[in-house]
């Protein structure tokens, strides 16, 4: 199955607290070139990156044959590349086509108003309370549970051109990236336009 270039998505990495970014990311990207993850920079100045030579190892396709492409292209074809957002002095918030209403994390209820509540907490992301409007449960929609169909964050390492669960970062990968950042965990969700 081709799947459509017009629906175009991403895997996010970010770490699970959505307040954190690594103090360098600089040095981060340095250290995920060195396990072969990331590759050259796609440009001057420019926060993207080839992957490396070992992605393929440390992301795990589904699927019998991934046709994946990992270079720029003469016909301007989607490729899979990395991007950096941030580090952004708050979290911010990414969803998608594919993002499904989170659960409040008291009663485990979907909260069904979350776009009105996440543009509410966009103006104050730093300290922000939402109420679940089934059991009045107060919590920052920043740690709401998106089930990896959005997710907020300061410092996001996204991999481009990836559809929803069609990719899955190992666990060396996560745990590199855990370890470069103090040993804090990352998580992942994927975004799909
Ligand atoms: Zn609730």
């Amino acid at each position: 199955m081709i799947p459509s270039p017009l629906h175009t998505g991403r895997l996010v990495l970010t770490p699970e607290d959505p307040y954190l970014a690594p103090e360098d990311p600089g040095d981060l990207i340095q250290q995920l070139r060195e396990i072969g993850f990331a590759g050259e920079r796609l440009g001057q100045g420019s926060t993207s990156y080839m992957v490396g030579d070992q992605f393929m190892k440390l992301v795990t396709f589904m699927g019998c044959s991934p046709a994946i492409q990992s270079a720029p292209s003469d016909s301007d074809e989607p490729f899979c590349h990395l991007v950096q957002s941030g580090p952004h002095p708050l979290p911010i918030f990414l969803s998608g086509r594919n993002t499904t209403a989170p659960r409040c994390e008291a009663c485990r209820k979907r909260v069904p108003q979350w776009q009105g509540i996440m543009g509410d907490w966009a103006q104050d992301p730093a300290d922000f309370a939402a109420t679940c409007p089934h059991c009045g449960h107060a919590q920052n929609p920043a740690n709401y549970d998106w089930r990896q169909s959005a997710g907020c964050g300061r410092y996001m390492l996204c991999v481009e051109n990836i559809f929803p669960q069609e990719a899955v970062p190992s666990t060396r990968l996560l745990n590199e990236l855990q370890w470069i950042t103090g040993n804090r965990p990352w998580h992942y969700f994927y975004i799909q336009e």
